[in-house]
């Protein structure tokens, strides 16, 4: 079994990262930039906005995170990310979810230039996603893509199971997947016999939340089985697929840690140098 390292991956990925930062700067005499903006207190948002930005510095790109408290107003946001669109030195514009209740997400998504959101939640990109035009890509699938296609460089006609439909992960992997000529299968909460779709994937991805669903005979032989899930359980943290049985059966297996939540962040840079590449 071909255990996937994310780790790995996502080191070498930022280090091309890194290669491209010093040309693009070389030749533009620009660097690209990336402005967070941080609502709140909620520890795993404060984590995850560290780690971006301690990424985002690491490939030398120009990094900035905008910190609000949970009382801050909406307009105050929106406001703010019109200031950041109209500034050339900011690249990409990420707003870390969830957002406190009183504030509208949606709102808050379209408030972003699509040249600039570099998660690839604004409509404008969702429909260039699923158009085949040239868009930002959510950066957990864009990084189970980049995983699945190191194990296997020709997707054409191989059957991928993908489970959940969230915008975040399931819709977005689904497209990527269709784009390289897979037949995809997309399964969600009401998929009857989710087993018996499973057994029918060469490709697996699960994106559900919902510890160790993915158990070892729902796994034909030589698939390739992605786990984006991460739950947190008594034993520790684990994905959405069980690890021990299903290693045993798969081609390839991402873990969890160290499988695609490195590439999310290593992705996130990517798109930030790509919205950057589109502005010049
Ligand atoms: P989400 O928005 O809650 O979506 C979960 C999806 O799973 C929904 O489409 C839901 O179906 C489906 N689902 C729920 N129960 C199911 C079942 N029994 N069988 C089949 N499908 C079922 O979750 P998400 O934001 O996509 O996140 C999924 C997991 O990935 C979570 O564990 C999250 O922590 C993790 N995650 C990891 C990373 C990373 O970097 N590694 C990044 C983001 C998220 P319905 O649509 O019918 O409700």
């Amino acid at each position: 079994m071909i255990l996937i390292d994310g780790k790995k991956e996502a080191a070498i990925l930022r280090e091309e990262l890194k290669k491209e930062v010093l040309d693009l700067k070389a030749r533009y005499n620009k660097i690209p930039g990336l402005t967070v903006i941080l609502i709140g207190e909620l520890a795993p948002s404060k984590i995850y906005v560290r780690n971006k930005e301690k990424s985002a510095k690491e490939v030398g790109l120009k990094s900035e995170v905008i910190k609000y408290p949970d009382s801050v107003d909406e307009i105050t946001i929106l406001n703010k990310i019109y200031e950041l669109n109209k500034d050339d030195s900011v690249s990409g514009i990420l707003v870390q979810l969830p957002l406190p209740k009183h504030i509208n997400k949606k709102k808050v998504i379209e408030a972003i230039r699509p040249e600039k959101d570099v998660d690839g939640f604004h409509p404008q990109n969702v429909g260039n996603l699923s158009s085949g035009y040239e868009s930002s890509i959510p950066c957990t699938p864009l990084g189970c893509y980049f995983l699945i296609k190191k194990v296997e460089p020709n997707l054409s006609g191989k059957k991928a199971i993908v489970i959940g439909r969230s915008n975040l992960n399931g819709k977005p992997m689904t497209q990527l997947l269709l784009k390289e000529n897979c037949t995809v299968t997309i399964t969600h909460s009401k998929t009857k016999d989710l087993k018996r779709e499973c057994l029918k994937g060469d490709i697996i991805v699960a994106a559900v939340g919902i510890p160790e669903l993915v158990r070892g005979d729902w796994v034909k032989k030589d698939t390739i089985v992605i786990d984006v899930g991460i739950n947190k359980t008594e034993k520790g943290l684990v994905g959405d697929v069980n690890f021990e049985e299903v290693s045993k059966v798969a081609k390839a297996l991402t873990p969890v840690p160290g499988g695609v939540g490195p590439m999310t962040i290593a992705c996130l840079l990517k798109n930030t140098i790509e919205c950057f590449k589109r502005s010049i």
